[in-house]
């Protein structure tokens, strides 16, 4: 295989390795008052200067990046820190608070509106493992290249998250601190209990994880309860009601300018909805999550957009997600409803391709020929069987090694890339 091809087959990775290059560390001024801290974790930070304190949008997803953030911040002021503000409580804009302030220090978030599922913590184990590789966790840092919204940062290192001691319910809720006014509005999205923050002094929105420069991450592949995408569209439409001069988001970079937040968001919004309504329109016609994932795509107004990449979530998952969330698991295909036991599928198609020995000729050729999809599913049929012969697992690890590659999200790339080396282990 040439380099010339190489290249042309890992272009996921390529383009990832060019996205990571935005990700430096900065504090940029957006105006005498308010100042924004991104590259010193996987999420951004914004504090503003009000006139006896100073007040936290997020807080970075570590205690030491958030300490890193601190030595800056004290190089701008002294005042101290007596409120934070969640755009939402997932641990990359929580974990790093304590750094920052202690428990008597005023943290607002928003409350959740969906019930968590009852008895979530008996998934503790498989959801931390998930998670793991999802942001891989165990992967260098050349290997895994960055988080496809910020820079690669373990998001295991140390913890110094601070719970909410002021849990607003209201769709919208105004507040005065240091002499600002932070208008808080609920934005179910990413998550359930999001929040934007709008100055309107400033006309600056801090939109937390609602917009950042990718395909959203609609679905996580870590897994997680269905997040409403009907919701995360309305919430983009009530993002477009405020005439936002600046826009901070949680994750990349600032983007500056009414009408290009505008156009921005707009096109955020209708390629989501697009993808949501050819979804349920061909779920409609029948067609399975499959065939879904296979036929949806951006149209080239929007798949050619730099903010739309899927640097982070894909619109091939989403699809699957949407499919799930609405219809659930059965494909509405008879056959699916009990299909054979894998080993006896797998023992059956074995036999049928005359033998183990000719499916890993089959497998070593694929490999070869960098058809890595298809010697992964050929592996997981030998694998399924009691009588699997050895070194498939390592010729598995291969597969996902060059599947990994191909991926521009971070979250697929890292997923095949930390089983790959759980196999190889
Ligand atoms: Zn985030």
């Amino acid at each position: 295989m040439t380099s010339h091809t190489d290249k042309h087959l890992f272009a996921g990775e390529e383009k990832l390795k060019k996205q990571a290059e935005k990700f430096t560390r900065r504090v940029e001024k957006i105006n005498d008052q308010v100042w924004f801290f991104s590259g010193f974790g996987g999420s951004n930070m914004i504090a503003v200067l009000g006139d006896d304190s100073c007040i936290l949008i997020d807080t970075l997803n570590g205690k030491e990046p958030a300490e890193a953030a601190l030595a800056e911040l004290r190089t701008i002021t002294d005042k101290p820190i007596r409120t934070i503000i969640y755009t939402h409580t997932h641990f990359d804009h929580t974990a790093g608070a304590g750094v920052f302030a202690d428990s008597s220090a005023e943290i607002i978030a928003h409350t959740y509106k969906t019930q968590i599922y009852g008895h979530s913590e008996l998934l503790d184990k498989i959801s931390r493992k998930r998670g793991m590789r999802q942001f891989g966790s165990v992967l260098t840092r050349e290997e895994s290249i960055c988080m496809g919204i910020g820079i690669w940062n373990n998001p295991y290192n140390t913890r110094a998250i601070l719970p909410p001691n002021r849990l607003i319910d209201d769709e919208s809720v105004s507040i005065v601190r240091g002499g600002v006014e932070f208008q808080l509005i609920a934005a179910p999205g990413e998550t359930d209990d999001q929040i934007f923050v709008w100055l309107p002094e400033f006309k600056i929105l801090c939109c937390g994880d609602n917009y950042y420069e990718s395909w959203p991450n609609l679905y996580a592949i870590r897994g997680s309860q269905y997040r409403d995408i009907s919701s995360w569209i309305q919430s983009l439409e009530r993002m477009l009601n405020y005439p936002a001069r600046i826009l901070l988001p949680g994750h990349t970079g600032v983007i500056r300018g009414e009408e290009t937040i505008r156009t921005v968001l707009t096109d955020y919004h209708d390629a989501i909805e697009y993808v949501l309504t050819e979804t349920l329109k061909g779920m409609d016609q029948g067609l399975t999550a499959d065939e879904l994932a296979e036929t949806v795509s951006l149209p080239e107004r929007f798949a050619e957009l730099p903010y739309l990449q899927e640097y982070y979530g894909t619109v091939q998952g989403t699809v699957r997600a949407i499919f799930t969330g609405y219809l659930g698991w059965f494909d509405g295909n008879p056959t699916s409803l009990n299909p054979l036991p894998l080993q006896e599928y797998s023992d059956n198609m074995i036999r049928m391709m005359g033998g183990a020995e000719s499916v890993i000729t089959e497998i070593d050729s694929s490999l070869d020929d960098c058809r890595y999809q298809w010697a992964a599913q050929l592996c997981d049929l030998l694998l399924h069987s009691p009588s699997c012969p050895d070194g498939i697992k390592k010729k598995k690890a291969r597969a996902l090694t060059g599947l990994g590659r191909m991926q521009t999200s971070a979250n697929s790339r890292h997923y095949y890339l930390v089983c790959a080396k759980e196999l190889e282990a």
